[in-house]
């Protein structure tokens, strides 16, 4: 199957395609057909070795270059990003599954706005100067050295600017390596920071499996790892990584609650709802699957949410007006299905969805739980396909206390026209992003990362810059210096 803009080899390497098909076959499976529409080649021990020599031997040249200069080459590939932003977005199509109508507005225009504003702020990063009376400190803000980024398949192109964009703002080098599930997009990612002026081997983008993750992270090279994953592979890249004492990022999982008040406007209720539940299919981490209704609303938010998911265009993702495309994998289609038939199980009511389309590709029904009870599967477990489970409450307290009822902590929001309960139940959250009458927002400009199990470490925004450079500081003493002796 032809697509725009085809990554000629599977990795890129000291600023060039790089291939070496001794490494194991990762095939490209189009989500919408099921079809095959490439093979890569996982990482021999050979090229990871090309790639981190390549960061290594880069990294102390770029760190030297201004932050003016090194911003202008970020800043030039944003505008390359945004002015491909279609052969990008059909390309993140064919390489996730999601509709082209999000991915012409999310996927590399948010990829580009992370390189605008990390490159806009690259000159602005100072340390300070502290005066002791006559002695001073100043601090010079540093940066690590060669940072490894690991992504999620949901969003490949974002992933990978967010993490390089920031790095490489910092005076750092990056090894990239997609999950081998969307393997393509971060290639194109390289291509245009090189092609922008980034100096050879600042970024290099490898393939692979878990295995060449993990020989990435405890590479003795390696100064700081930032993943996007699971809680689980979080557990062990941080292990990892703390074995080599080195600086993280971990954005995690979720199980996020949505709380809606009896005051609430329904309709935007509901679209909140749709947004963190069924963008992308549900496969965003920050989704909010635990729907806490008020008791007084329940009825009229689920007619009003069955009537607007009739809405949904559910096809062809390459077709402007599919508004829902298929699961990203047969694997993970799989995944999600096993939790339907639990929801079932347990006892929830199945208010809509819950069955895979009779057509090629992996698509399931956006799909909708009411009656949940805090303790079934469908409540406590990240789902990351199209699941809402939407549960009752009366209490403010009481659901407070059971939305933070969770190992997780990535994100919450709340709907209300109650302006006091608006902020307490934010203030209340245990996550590390809160929404108010909104959800799923996630400007360059703010901080986004979990708290709890969901993460260390906040990307975006200037929280980014502290985890990826550090201070040093220099001690300056004026006059004689005494001794004891
Ligand atoms: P995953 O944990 O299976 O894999 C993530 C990445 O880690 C992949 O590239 C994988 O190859 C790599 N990996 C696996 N084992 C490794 C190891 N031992 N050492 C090093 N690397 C290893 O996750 P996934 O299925 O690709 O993505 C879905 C998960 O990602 C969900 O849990 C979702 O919530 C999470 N996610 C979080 C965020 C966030 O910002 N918090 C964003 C998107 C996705």
């Amino acid at each position: 199957m032809p697509y725009p803009t085809q990554p000629t080899a599977s990795h890129y390497i000291n600023g060039q395609y790089v291939e070496d098909t001794a490494g194991t076959p990762i095939d490209v499976i189009y989500a919408a057909t099921g079809e095959k529409i490439a093979t890569l080649h996982s990482a021999t021990p050979a090229i990871i070795e090309q790639a981190v020599a390549a960061a290594k031997a880069a990294q102390p040249a770029w760190a030297a270059m201004t932050g003016t200069e090194r911003g202008r080459i970020l800043r030039r590939a944003a505008d390359i990003l945004r002015e491909r932003n279609h052969d990008l977005s059909v390309l993140e199509t064919y390489d996730t599954g999601k509709p082209y109508q999000e991915t012409s507005v999310v996927d590399a225009t948010s990829g580009a706005d992370a390189l605008e504003y990390f490159g806009g702020m690259a000159a602005t990063l100072t340390g300070e100067h502290i005066q002791l009376g006559e002695d001073w400190v100043y601090t010079r803000r540093e940066a690590l050295g060669v940072c490894v980024g690991i992504g999620a398949w949901n969003y490949p192109t974002q992933i990978a600017c967010w993490k390089g964009a920031p790095a490489l703002a910092c005076g750092n080098s990056m090894v990239f390596k997609p999950s081998e599930t969307t393997p393509l997009c971060a290639l194109k990612v390289a291509e245009i920071l090189h092609e922008a002026g980034l100096p050879a081997g600042l970024y290099n983008v490898i393939q692979g499996l878990g295995d060449v993750g993990a020989a990435l992270v405890t590479d003795p090279r390696v100064d700081k790892v930032s993943l996007t994953g699971s809680v689980p592979t979080g557990r062990k890249v941080y292990a990892a990584a703390a074995a080599g004492i080195k600086h993280v990022t971990m954005e995690l999982g979720g199980k996020s609650p949505m709380i809606v008040f009896e005051d609430a406007d329904i309709e935007n209720a509901v679209s909140g709802a749709i947004l963190g539940n069924f963008y992308s299919s549900g496969q965003v981490c920050s989704n909010g699957t635990r729907v806490f209704v008020h008791t007084a609303i329940k009825d009229a938010f689920l007619t009003r949410l069955a009537e607007r998911l009739k809405g949904a265009v559910i096809g062809d993702p390459m077709d402007p007006d599919t508004s829902f495309g298929p699961m990203v994998s047969a694997r993970q289609m799989g995944i999600v299905q096993g939790y339907i038939e639990k929801g079932i199980a347990e006892g929830a009511r199945l208010v809509c969805g819950g069955k895979q389309l009779d057509q090629d590709g992996f698509f399931l029904e956006p799909t909708v739980f009411a009656d949940v009870k805090d303790d079934m599967t469908i409540a406590r477990e990240e789902i990351f396909g199209p699941v809402m489970a939407v549960l009752d409450f009366e209490d403010e307290d009481d659901v407070m206390a059971r939305a933070n009822d969770t190992e997780f902590g990535l994100a919450a929001g709340v709907f209300t026209r109650d302006l006091s309960r608006a902020h307490r139940v934010a203030a209340n959250f245990e996550a590390g992003t809160c929404y108010i009458n909104t959800y799923n927002d996630a400007p360059v400009e703010a901080p986004f990362g979990g708290s709890k199990n969901s993460g260390v470490g906040r990307e975006n925004s200037k929280a980014a810059i502290e985890h990826y450079s550090q201070l040093k500081s220099v001690y300056v003493r004026m006059g004689d210096l005494e001794a004891p002796f």
